[in-house]
């Protein structure tokens, strides 16, 4: 398992819904607790490491000793209020940064890695690392909702971003689109059947 970095065709898939919570699934979750905090980050989304299922997790605190382990299956978003611009990054595309216009507070209604439904009205960070992970599962990006002032700088950044992952596909060491788009086929029939 490994980190998929922008303009990796997996980030820009629409994900399905997850059917059943196994424990594949926790397994899963568990190599991407790793990667997450290996990586510094604060939020993974399954997309990112090309698995194309609405799930995401979560930890604010960015560190397996402290914070709390979130993990949001089948995610939905709801009663946005208030507005905010904050700076975010995101482990897909490294060093990065931009500023972010979002609603400050969200309601989430998600499923935990027990099956259980919940629900929760989220503020501050937690409501936009939400935000952005659940962007993910859409196949969409926050370079995507960059404020205007950052766009020229960072979308300079991602054609770089594109031009080494040409040269990585050049060297064999990403497949082709349609390899891919086989794949995340195959992924979204496997999990999602009803
Ligand atoms: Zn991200």
């Amino acid at each position: 398992m490994q980190i998929l970095h922008y303009p990796h065709p997996a980030l820009r898939r629409k994900c399905s819904i997850v059917r059943r919570v196994d424990a594949e699934l926790r397994e899963t979750i568990s190599e991407m607790y790793e990667l997450m905090y290996e990586a510094n980050g604060i939020g993974l989304a399954a997309n990112q490491v090309d698995l194309p299922l609405r799930f995401f997790i979560v930890n604010t605190a960015g560190d397996a000793d402290e914070g709390e382990e979130l993990v949001f299956i089948n995610p939905v978003l709801s009663q946005p209020e208030g507005r905010g611009e904050e700076e975010e990054g995101c482990l897909s595309i490294p060093t990065v940064y931009g500023k972010v216009m979002r609603p400050t507070t969200i309601h989430v209604q998600a499923y935990n890695l027990e099956g259980q439904p919940f629900s929760a009205e989220l503020s501050e960070t937690l409501a936009r690392v939400v935000q952005h992970e659940t962007d993910h599962l859409d196949g969409v990006l926050f370079t995507d909702r960059i404020s205007p002032d950052d766009k020229p700088r960072v979308d300079l950044l991602l054609e770089e971003f594109a031009v080494e992952f040409a040269d990585r596909r050049g060297r064999g060491e990403i497949p082709a689109d349609e390899d891919i788009y086989a794949r995340l086929d195959e992924i979204q029939q496997r999990y999602c059947a009803t």
